[in-house]
Formats: structure tokens, sequence, C-alpha cells
């Protein structure tokens, strides 16, 4: 891709911003969201900066039905242009086995197609979500897909996130309140109890933190 300059104010910038000047720069049809449905809130910033923006979610074929249901909440809350992706794999047991070879073929070989011919990608990613991801810029770019990662929520706390789901009045996933609060897939994720890492009911028991999708 081009040589792209990425403006420094993105970083104190509003997290719409950063959306509007991906579009800007490479247009919407080069440009993609991904989203787990854990929340609403990055669906609803993209599709509200940049009406019309896709948005990929990847149905790992062992989603909570708590995540479909958050989905089809969304739809009726802003117009999703909503793109699901299925792994190429039939539902099987390997997660029992190997978690990483499972979330390489539900997770990982998924992305890779959303990501084809894109220039930007969208992400969710927050640096409160763990020492993973403490670091993460609001854009960058990725030498490794050849495209400019945004991660307009980088800087967003849990209590930011919170002010933005009531200001507009958003529909929560009903497992945050179960003691959910990071959701993936049902087999691998768990309530935590309070006081514990956010990210400690993902592979619980298991040395694994990330899915592969942020790597
Ligand atoms: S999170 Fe678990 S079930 Fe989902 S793709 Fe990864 S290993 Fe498989």
């Amino acid at each position: 891709m081009p040589t792209v300059t990425i403006p420094t104010s993105l970083e104190s910038g509003h997290p719409g911003d950063a959306i509007r000047w991906a579009a800007e720069q490479f247009g919407t049809e080069n440009l993609v969201v991904t989203a787990s449905f854990e929340d609403a809130v990055l669906v609803h910033l993209a599709a509200t900066a940049v009406p019309g923006i896709e948005v990929v979610l990847i149905d790992t074929q062992y989603l909570f039905a708590e995540t479909q249901w958050l989905v089809d909440e969304m739809r009726k809350v802003v117009d999703l242009n909503l793109t699901v992706l299925h792994p190429k794999v039939q539902p099987d047991n390997l997660w029992q086995t190997d978690v990483e070879a499972c979330c390489g073929v539900r997770k990982v070989e998924p992305l890779n197609r959303a990501l084809v011919g894109k220039q930007g990608w969208v992400t969710g990613i927050r640096r409160v979500d763990g020492p993973t991801r403490a670091n993460a810029p609001v854009a960058v770019f990725d030498p490794v897909r050849n495209l400019v990662k945004i991660n307009p929520l980088a800087s967003f706390t849990d209590e930011d996130l919170l002010t933005y789901e009531q200001v507009f009045e958003l529909p929560v996933n009903p497992l945050r309140e179960r003691g959910y609060p990071s959701i993936g897939c049902w087999p691998c994720t768990r309530p935590v109890a309070p006081g514990e890492d956010k990210r400690a009911g993902r592979w619980a028991g298991n040395a694994k933190t990330e899915c592969g999708l942020h790597v």
C-alpha cells in the first residue's frame, strides 16, 4: 500500500476522528471494522462516524446466544452493514485439546479473509484490556498485514465505555451483569470474581491470553 502519514492528533482526538480519517485516507471500501459484540460501543461509534462502513463479525460457531442477541439489537439502533464470516470447518471438539489450533481455524483464518484487499482495519482494542494491549496506539502501520490498524477506543477506560453506553442508550450484552467483563466463545469464557483481571475468564487454566487476532 502507499506510504501513509498518520496524524499525531489522532491520539488525543475524538474516537470517531480516527475512523473518519481512515475512511478519507483509504476509502470506505478499503476499510473494515471487526467487532466481537462484547459491547456495542465500537459498532455504534463506527456506524455513526462513517455511515455504511463494513462491520465484520467472526462467528466461530461457539458464540454465546447473548452475543447474537446484541447483534440483533444493534441492527435496530444503527444502519448496520454487517458481514458475518464463518470458519471453513464444521463444529468439532478441537477447543478441548488444542485452543491455538481452534482459534487458528475459527478466528484467524476468517479474519485473514476479512482483511484481504483492505488498507485500514478498525478494532475495539483498549489499553485497559490487559498488559498485552497496554501500549496500543490509536493508529499504527502493521507491517505484517500491510495495512493501518486503527484502535479508536485505545484510551477508553471502563468508565468511558459505560458513559458512552448511557449517553447513547445502547443495549448491553446481558453476560456483563453475570460476571463476564470479557466475552469470547462459550467454551473458553467463564465469569470472573470481583477484583479478578477482566480477561482472567478467557481460556482460564491455559497460558493463552490472546486469540491470535491481535498479534
Ligand atoms: S476461543 Fe475457544 S472455542 Fe473459540 S475459537 Fe478459540 S479455542 Fe475455539
